[in-house]
C-alpha cells in the first residue's frame, strides 16, 4: 500500500508502543520519523486505565513529547457519546478504574452509585462481587448499559492478563443485558479522530495489533488500516478473515520507514 495520502496515523498503544512496561523498538526514533514526515500522531486505546494526561506523562518517560489531546481514550469517547445521547446532567455509575471515573467526572458528569442513567463496565483490577451486584441493580432497575471494550485478555509485562471483557461479561451474565460497545471496533474513538484533525477516514492509518478491535474497528470507520506483528495477532491468526487489512507489518518501526520512504518518492 502507498503511504502518500496518509495524514495521520491512529495509533493503537498496547502492543503497539509497548508490552506493559517495555518499548517496542526506539520510540524517540519511530517518532522522530513520523514528525519528519509531516504525519500527525494521534493514539486511541481500549484500555481505560489511564488518562490523556497520564499517557502523556507515561510516553514522555519513554522519550516521546505528545498532548494529552493526542489521545483518545474510551473515557474521551464515553463522554462524547454521552453528552450525544443524554446531557451533562446524566448520572452516571461506574465499575470501572481511577483514570475512568476522574476523566468523566472532570467533563463535568455526576457519578453515583444510586438512580443511575448509565452504567459503564471497564477493566477493574480491583473487581468485587459487590460491584457487579450493584451494576446489575442499576441496570435492572433501568439505567442503559454501556462498556468501554470487550478486551478479554491484555499483554502485560508478566503476560497475558484478564482484560475488561471479564468485568462486562459478569454483568452481562447477571442481567441478561447486552452493552453498547464504546471502544474499537465502533467507530466513535475513529470518528473523534477525524473531527480534531479534520481529515478524512481515508487519510487516517489506523495501527494495531489486534484485529477484532484495531483493525475491524479502522475497516468500519473507512480509514486505512494497518496489523502490526508486535502484539496480539499473527498472520496466521487473521488469516480466516475475509477483509483483510492493507497492510501487515512486523512493528510500528516498519511503518514509519515506509512513510517516510513513499514521501521522499
Ligand atoms: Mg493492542
Amino acid at each position: 500500500m502507498d503511504l502518500q495520502s496518509i495524514k495521520a496515523l491512529f495509533l493503537d498503544m498496547d502492543g503497539v508502543l509497548w508490552h506493559g512496561k517495555d518499548p517496542i523498538g526506539n520510540l524517540p526514533l519511530i517518532f522522530n520519523k513520523i514528525q519528519k514526515a509531516g504525519v500527525i500522531p494521534l493514539f486511541g486505546t481500549n484500555n481505560s486505565t489511564r488518562t490523556p494526561e497520564d499517557y502523556r506523562d507515561h510516553l514522555a518517560k519513554l522519550g516521546v513529547e505528545i498532548e494529552p489531546e493526542q489521545v483518545i481514550t474510551p473515557a474521551v469517547g464515553a463522554a462524547n457519546l454521552f453528552m450525544k445521547d443524554f446531557s451533562i446532567n446524566a448520572r452516571i455509575h461506574i465499575f470501572g478504574s481511577r483514570a475512568l471515573k476522574e476523566y468523566l467526572q472532570n467533563a463535568g458528569f455526576s457519578l453515583v452509585d444510586e438512580k443511575a442513567d448509565i452504567v459503564l463496565v471497564s477493566l477493574d483490577k480491583e473487581m468485587t462481587y459487590q460491584k457487579v451486584a450493584v451494576a446489575m441493580k442499576l441496570i435492572n432497575e433501568g439505567a442503559r448499559f454501556y462498556a468501554t471494550n470487550l478486551d478479554n485478555v491484555l499483554i502485560s509485562e508478566n503476560g497475558w492478563i484478564p482484560g475488561g471483557g471479564v468485568m462486562v461479561n459478569a454483568v452481562q451474565t447477571c442481567t441478561g443485558v447486552s452493552p453498547i460497545i464504546i471502544g474499537k471496533p465502533n467507530t466513535i474513538m475513529m470518528k473523534i479522530a477525524c473531527q480534531k484533525t479534520d481529515l478524512k477516514p481515508a487519510e487516517i492509518l489506523a495501527v494495531g495489533d489486534r484485529y477484532d478491535t484495531d483493525i475491524l474497528g479502522g475497516l468500519r470507520a473507512g480509514c486505512r488500516t494497518a496489523l502490526v506483528l508486535s502484539g496480539v495477532d499473527s498472520i496466521e491468526s487473521i488469516a480466516a478473515y475475509s477483509e483483510q487489512p492493507d497492510m501487515i507489518c512486523q512493528d510500528l518501526n516498519t511503518i514509519t520507514d515506509q512513510l517516510l520512504a513513499d514521501r521522499s518518492r
